[in-house]
């Protein structure tokens, strides 16, 4: 049998989670950003063992803007010499455009970094200077916020971007497959299908919001963001927290569901998938720290006021897919 990986590109991972990503930092801008530091030791002087020796061994005096580059073959070659750690050059690594441009202002005591608010130097404000920038991110406070269930959040992530091996993406690849979606077996799966549209999948927006006292406006994903975003009026209200949690929650399990029916050829109605959900989500606010107490609205709506550790001692509540 064929083997299907998620396929993600790693450059659009690399991004701040503001910004779309997922966070991780490009090795090669750190890099950069670590190579930045070591320039910011010698111009500053600062006292250590490399920059001493690269002051003794080759700047001999001389301020690094003082030597010229290669134009002039009597000097050192400080920009174009394979001098630096692991073989390096700093003119594959860094412009020296951008170096003066970061640090191009003095004060009576010596430079200051013009990269942070402070404007002491740190390898992380480099790596702001030097790096990759993309348009932020509207949805990302939909995924990433501070109360997320990080593998709700991710398959949330997924599923905004298409990139979860839907079979109508199966059948793009050529190999004939039923495409009828696993849930409803009505229409063809796709991610707007499956997590939107589909009939089981109203079933279990409707009755989560129903519970939660949410109002479920269309079937649409533009909608669906739409709705979930106009929580925000009160950007840390406890409706918003909800709506947000209840977004990445039903689409996780949703395609749970759907796995397990097509993989191991189990089936759960879309009743309990819906209190499979509440309950996790229950037991969730129910451990979360907040700095506003929950309405009694709220707690009355989840049951909050019951005995929760009682109920998962009976295995009653907790119960989530791995
Ligand atoms: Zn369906």
């Amino acid at each position: 049998m064929k083997e299907y990986k998620l396929e993600v590109a790693w450059t659009s991972i690399c991004y701040p989670i503001q910004e779309g990503g997922l966070g991780i930092k490009r090795l090669k801008e750190w890099n950069r950003a670590a190579i930045t530091k070591l320039l910011w030791r010698l111009l500053t002087r600062k006292d250590t063992i490399w920059t001493s020796w690269v002051h003794a061994n080759l700047l001999r005096g001389k301020s690094i803007w003082q030597i010229r580059i290669p134009s002039n073959p009597s000097t050192t070659y400080l920009w174009h010499d394979y001098w630096l750690p692991q073989g390096a050059r700093i003119s594959d690594l860094i412009s020296a455009r951008v170096i003066a441009s970061t640090a191009n202002q003095y004060s009576d005591d010596g430079l200051i970094w013009t990269g942070s608010a402070s404007g002491t130097f740190s390898t992380s404000s480099a790596w702001e200077l030097l790096r990759a920038r993309q348009p932020i991110d509207p949805n990302h406070q939909l995924l990433w916020f501070k109360e997320h269930i990080p593998r709700h959040a991710f398959m949330l992530w997924l599923a905004i971007r298409g990139r979860l091996r839907t079979l109508d993406k199966l059948f793009i690849d050529g190999d004939p497959v039923d495409l009828h979606c696993a849930l409803c077996q009505m229409k063809n799966e796709s991610h707007e299908h499956l997590f939107f549209q589909c009939s089981y999948a109203n079933i279990v927006w409707l009755t989560i919001n129903r519970k939660a006292g949410l109002f479920w406006p269309s079937t649409t994903s533009v909608d669906l963001i739409h709705w979930s975003s106009s929580h925000r009026w009160k950007k840390n209200s406890e409706r918003h927290l909800i709506a947000r949690l209840i977004l990445a929650a039903v689409v996780y399990f949703i395609w749970f569901e759907r796995n397990n029916r097509i993989f191991n050829n189990t089936y759960k109605s879309a009743a309990n998938l819906s209190e499979e959900i509440f309950q996790l989500l229950r037991l969730h606010i129910s451990n979360l720290s907040l700095k506003y107490p929950l309405s009694e609205g709220i707690k009355v709506r989840w049951n909050l006021n019951e005995d929760l550790n009682a109920e998962r001692a009976r295995g009653l509540v907790g119960r989530q897919p791995n």
